[in-house]
């Protein structure tokens, strides 16, 4: 089963409106306008998704938020709603990751119901699970995403509205990655459950790597079986490091 692969970048707590700006427009230069074997998806914070949403409107580059509030609107001061992410222009949503999960304490429960309100705003899902080091180093790794995945699934999620994120907490902004071997069985892990589910419809499923995913790394770790593409953190603030990875991811040579 051939999927294209999707590289999206989190660009979490930095840039401001003329950095922002800046690298969208590197990466628009360095995309064109042509054909390309993969999906291109930017998460910058939530004050640049409208100014960048409009540069982006109809350009081959996804936009998307980092988060949303599993509430439709309502009295919660400094959050933001699904359903305002999709008015500014945004596609996709990124939930669950695990610096929410483990500075803001967000629960399966809290991050499946933000991915129910996401869906319900038309928003597209990238939810993440991913183990500790103590849960890597104890054997648990497995069970730890798997219950995660479980925990956190929409009740209505199709490929069409849910990608996977599988990110080791210990590989994010460290420069460490699990062996491929390691990447191969805990995504082989999440599309079996995946199946349990969906059935067949998992075969369609995107279930992307991330954490210390480089242009030196991307060739190896995005091209294994059931890797579908990657969620990148630092390389993706770099427009030229993060357009290598998207080549890397399909081998397309520069
Ligand atoms: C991330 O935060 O989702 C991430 C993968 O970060 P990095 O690529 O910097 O490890």
């Amino acid at each position: 089963m051939s999927r294209r692969k999707l590289i999206a970048g989190n660009w979490k707590m930095n840039g401001r409106k003329a950095d922002g700006l800046a690298l969208i427009e590197q990466l628009l230069k360095l995309r064109g306008e042509g054909e390309a074997p993969f999906d291109l998806l930017v998460c910058p914070p939530a004050t640049l998704i409208d100014r960048i949403g409009q540069r982006l409107n109809g350009s081959p580059i996804w936009i998307g938020g980092q988060d949303c509030h599993q509430a439709e609107s309502g009295a919660f001061t400094g959050e933001i709603s699904a359903r305002m992410l999709k008015d500014m222009g945004a596609a996709y949503v990124i939930l669950g990751h695990s610096e929410r999960r483990q500075l803001y304490h967000e629960t399966d429960a809290l991050v499946r119901a933000k991915a129910e309100t996401a869906l319900a705003a038309g928003l597209h899902a990238i939810v993440c699970v991913g183990e500790s080091e103590s849960q890597r180093l104890s054997g648990a790794a497995l069970q730890v995403v798997g219950a995660q995945l479980l925990g956190s699934l929409p009740e209505q999620f199709t490929p069409e509205n849910l990608t996977i994120a599988y990110e080791p907490v210990w590989a994010i902004g460290t420069g460490r990655t699990p062996t491929t071997a390691e990447v191969r069985e805990v995504h082989q892990h999440l599309r079996g459950q995946l199946t349990k589910r969906a059935g067949k419809a998992a075969d369609r499923m995107r279930i992307l790597y991330g954490g210390s995913v480089k242009p030196s790394n991307a060739g190896e770790l995005m091209t294994l079986p059931d890797v579908d593409g990657g969620l990148i953190g630092g390389a993706s603030l770099k427009a030229d490091e993060f357009w290598a990875i998207a080549l890397a991811s399909t081998q397309v040579s520069a």
